[in-house]
């Protein structure tokens, strides 16, 4: 399986980063060795002194598709989920400098905690959707779908142009603004509405 993220999703977050505004969706990749399932802890690695959290909203594709159509795009995923694309913030400061790659700083081991997926069908509307995420109890970032400047059907029919997308394969669709810095000792929770479905503890 693969692990599709979106960069620069949502313009509270494009501003604060002093990112500009995309005209199509920034696409990256994670190696599968970066998942962090079944609320596993993270443990900080020695090659960063600043990693981010940023939590986003996952989707899982249920089925292989190329060349997505949007108004079909439904039909390629029947499960969400919530994740945590930690950034190496340092390296990617360095990586952005340079105009090079971000692969080292997005895709380390363990930089992509996930919760179990839950169908969608429990939710009204996908792109109405209310999410958050808590560091030792205290509110840190609160998005809502509605937020996003390439929905979820769209972003699905633009990556699948360019990368065939196959079943168990997952979209990270970017993070709303509050990203910030994490500590060895911090307790991550993630909510979708009011269903908490992640923890990660730093180590
Ligand atoms: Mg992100």
């Amino acid at each position: 399986m693969k692990i599709i993220a979106i960069g620069r999703n949502y313009t509270e977050h494009i501003a604060e980063l002093k990112n500009e505004r995309p005209s199509e969706p920034v696409v990256f990749m994670k190696p599968d060795t970066a998942i962090l399932k079944n609320n596993d802890p993270f443990y900080y690695p020695e090659f960063s002194q600043d990693i981010h959290y940023e939590v986003e909203i996952l989707v899982k594709i249920s089925k292989e598709g190329k060349y997505i159509q949007e108004k079909f795009a439904p039909k390629y995923y029947d499960t969400i989920g919530i994740g945590i694309d930690f950034t190496a913030r340092d390296l990617q400061q360095k990586a952005k400098e340079k105009g090079l790659p971000w692969l080292l700083a997005k895709g380390f081991n363990g930089s992509a905690p996930i919760s179990d997926f839950v169908d969608k069908g429990q939710f009204p509307d996908l792109q109405n959707l209310n999410f958050r995420l808590e560091v030792d109890g205290e509110l840190k970032q609160q998005g809502n779908t509605s937020l996003m400047l390439f929905p979820i059907d769209q972003l699905i029919a633009y990556v699948s142009q360019f990368i065939t997308l196959k079943k168990g394969d997952i979209l990270f669709t970017g993070t709303p603004k509050g990203v910030g810095p994490i500590q060895r000792g911090n307790t991550l929770v993630a909510y979708v509405e009011d269903q908490k479905l992640l923890t990660c503890e730093i180590k």
